[in-house]
């Protein structure tokens, strides 16, 4: 067993956005904290699409974010529906999001989980890459520190932020091991591509940047698409449900690349090089996917490793998530008098920084996105419409009305247009 004079404060297993605001908020306390990570450098293991909400940075300390290695400040929202051949795309526009504080940025995860982890470091956590923690400590009943390899490391408590289907929460029998219906399976590539050609294809200018989001580009499987704009690069990734794509006999590889190649996101790609592909884990089910407890004596779980993870369709959040939860254990380690305080303060701050009442707003929506029909038949609905609405061939059209209700019904039986609609409108 390690030394007990060496013990720290806490030890941060996982250096994502989750521990890094975490070891970054206990160190400034002025606690003795070790954060661990498993990537030959912070950010070495991640995989994200890239869009960081700034309200969290700007909770975790005001003024951090102008710090950190952002990419493009977002001004355009963009929903695209796919067809075969066809697309309709929804671009709004707000010049307020990039105003002040802008509301949201691009990112790319290695740099900033190497910055972030830098400012844990320059605040006095000790940063510790290149080491897999396999194991806690536990004694008489509580975690008491970790194992990495032969290594035994003594902490009061044990923060888990080590992403998506923790392993160390799984250790301490706080939560079973990940189903596939609980998690989206994510691919992504960074495509550079020179910033003239990126604001000509997305209409943006500056440092002003697009999150584009797509539906209809799964092949009917329960999922969607999303595109970024960078700073010379764009990130391009799909996220679907593992589950459904193996029911459909479908590898993954070959939605993203018949994505890829949909002629009106081929045209956004065109003369670009791939410099990065990834593949993660992603949290799907929201609030019903958070385990009923966060928390033993010893041991705290925060960020994708505590299921923290908000999906829309429009809207994809979890590094916020994640940033919020670290700061929300930070301070219930600071704030505890004992370590049997720290769960329930951790749980305390979740509400109070408002994660759990955010997770609960957005608590139906994982049903929305289980109606099977958003995947294919309505984004085709939104296509043949716009054809409907746009051709001119001499021919007499029929009536507006009796058109596009001709293409609905074409495509879907009165009565799952009604479920479907029940649904959605009991779930948002
Ligand atoms: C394709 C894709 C697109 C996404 N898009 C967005 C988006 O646009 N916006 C958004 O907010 N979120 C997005 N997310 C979700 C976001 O990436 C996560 O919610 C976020 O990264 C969670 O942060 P975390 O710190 O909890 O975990 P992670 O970022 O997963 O970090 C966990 C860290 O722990 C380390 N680790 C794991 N096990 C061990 C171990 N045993 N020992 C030592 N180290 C260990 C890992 O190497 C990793 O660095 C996306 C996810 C995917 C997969």
């Amino acid at each position: 067993m390690a030394d007990e004079q060496d013990k720290f404060d806490a030890i941060v297993v996982g250096a994502g956005p989750a521990g890094c605001a975490c070891a970054y908020a206990l160190a400034r306390a002025g606690k003795s904290v070790l954060l661990v990570e498993r990537g030959v450098t912070a950010g070495s293991k991640n995989v994200s699409g890239g869009r960081l909400y700034t309200y969290a940075l700007e909770t975790l300390e005001p003024g951090m974010y102008k710090r950190a290695p952002l990419q493009r400040k977002v001004v355009r929202e963009q929903i695209m529906m796919l067809s075969k051949n066809t697309a309709t795309t929804i671009d709004y526009v707000d010049y307020g999001f990039g105003e002040e504080v802008p509301q949201s940025y691009t990112v790319l995860r290695a740099p900033l989980d190497e910055w972030f982890a830098s400012e844990a470091e320059t605040a006095g956590a000790m940063v510790a890459s290149g080491i897999l923690v396999d194991e806690l400590l536990e004694k008489d009943g509580k975690i008491v520190g970790i194992k990495a390899g032969e290594d035994e490391m003594l902490a009061d408590v044990v923060i888990a932020a080590d992403g998506v289907n923790s392993l160390l929460a799984q250790k301490a029998g706080l939560f079973p091991d990940i189903t596939a219906r609980a998690v989206g399976v994510g691919v992504k590539e960074v495509i550079e591509l020179p910033d003239e050609a990126i604001n000509a294809r997305f209409n943006v200018s500056g440092d002003e940047g697009a999150a584009r989001v797509a539906i209809g580009c799964t092949e009917g499987i329960s999922g969607g698409a999303f595109l970024y704009t960078n700073k010379g690069s764009i990130s391009l990734g799909i996220v679907f449900n593992p589950a459904e794509a193996a029911k459909h006999g479908k590898q993954v590889h070959d939605i993203f690349q018949d994505f890829k190649m949909h002629p009106a996101i081929l045209t956004l790609l065109e003369g670009g090089t791939t410099i990065e592909y990834g593949a993660h884990l992603v949290p799907e089910l929201g609030l019903s996917g958070v385990p009923p407890k966060l928390h033993r004596e010893g041991l705290v779980v925060v960020g994708d490793a505590a299921g923290f993870g908000i999906n829309t369709g429009t809207i994809i959040r979890g590094m916020d998530l994640a940033i919020v939860s670290g700061l929300a254990a930070a301070n219930a380690v600071i704030h505890a008098k004992t370590v049997a305080e720290i769960g329930p303060l951790y749980m305390q701050q979740l509400e109070e920084l408002l994660l759990l009442p955010n997770m609960r707003a957005f608590a139906g929506w994982h049903n929305l996105l289980s109606i099977p029909r958003i995947f294919d038949q309505y984004p085709h609905i939104a296509n043949e419409s716009m054809k409907f609405m746009f051709t001119v061939d001499g021919k007499v059209p029929e009536k507006m009305t009796k058109g596009i209700w001709q293409v609905v019904r074409q495509n879907v039986r009165f009565s799952q247009l009604v479920s479907d609609s029940w649904k959605a409108y009991r779930s948002i």
